[in-house]
């Protein structure tokens, strides 16, 4: 299948090739994550180079085959610039590991366009207001795994469907799922819940933005979600953008 494909798209990264090309990892609304040879894109005076630049929004034209490893572009349009995002250094770390976890995580070609749309709209956000970064990027990072089947369901004990508002502290076992106290007994434990951090990632999974969270209520919920992912995918070692 070979067909010119027009989709818009936010660029990952970009590494040189020859003398003076450079690939990119772009990850597009309609077509997933693909790579694009950008030609002379190693030039400075290259407009697709700069254009085609990481954290950038651009519109492509490209003559796509599924069979290739490397798409060729035709055209390139810039549609949002974050300059506010890119000097900000908390706000850069968080916006790179939304961009790290698509690299690690999303195969190429499988298109993810409600993903794609949230990362425009969270880069958009990101530049434009003073909203907490990593209370952002805790929200994408759960709305990423609902979307992508790695969902956990703190509701209920998975054994005996006891709500867990009825306890004040309950287990989480990678394989299993959430549990009540009385039936993590005898099972391997990988995570403990508090009533308090249930409340959090309610929270965090709604709409409602009104809540302040404390940062090491945040760290907790990342951490836990790198672990949980780290198990289910165990090439996935964490966020190195997130250790800076
Ligand atoms: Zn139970």
């Amino acid at each position: 299948m070979k067909n010119i494909v027009k989709t818009n798209a936010v660029v990952i990264r970009k590494i040189n090739y020859g003398d003076t090309s450079k690939i990119a990892t772009v990850f597009t609304e309609k077509l997933g994550k693909i790579s694009l040879i950008v030609k002379g894109g190693r030039s400075s005076k290259s407009r697709t180079g700069n254009v085609i630049d990481i954290f950038n929004v651009v519109e492509i034209v490209c003559n796509f085959k599924e069979t290739r490893d490397i798409q060729i572009l035709s055209q390139t349009e810039l549609l949002h610039y974050f300059p506010k995002l890119i000097e900000d250094f908390n706000k850069s770390k968080y916006a790179l590991a939304v961009l790290e976890l698509i690299n690690a995580l999303l195969p190429e070609n499988e298109p993810h366009p409600l993903i794609y749309k949230s990362i425009e709209r969270l880069f958009i956000i990101l530049n434009e207001s003073q909203r907490n970064p990593k209370e952002l990027f805790t929200r994408f990072l759960l709305f990423f795994c609902k979307e992508t089947g790695y969902e956990f369901n703190p509701e209920f004990c998975t054994f005996c469907g006891k709500h867990v508002e009825e306890f004040s502290l309950y287990k989480f076992n990678y394989d299993y799922g959430i549990l009540c106290p009385e039936c993590s007994k005898n099972k391997m434990i990988s995570f403990e819940f508090s009533q308090e951090l249930f409340k959090i990632l309610k929270c965090l999974s709604s709409k409602n933005s009104e809540t302040n969270y404390r940062d090491s209520d945040l760290d907790t919920v990342i951490s836990f979600i790198q672990r949980f992912l780290n198990y289910n995918i165990p090439e996935f070692k964490g966020l190195k953008s997130l250790k800076i």
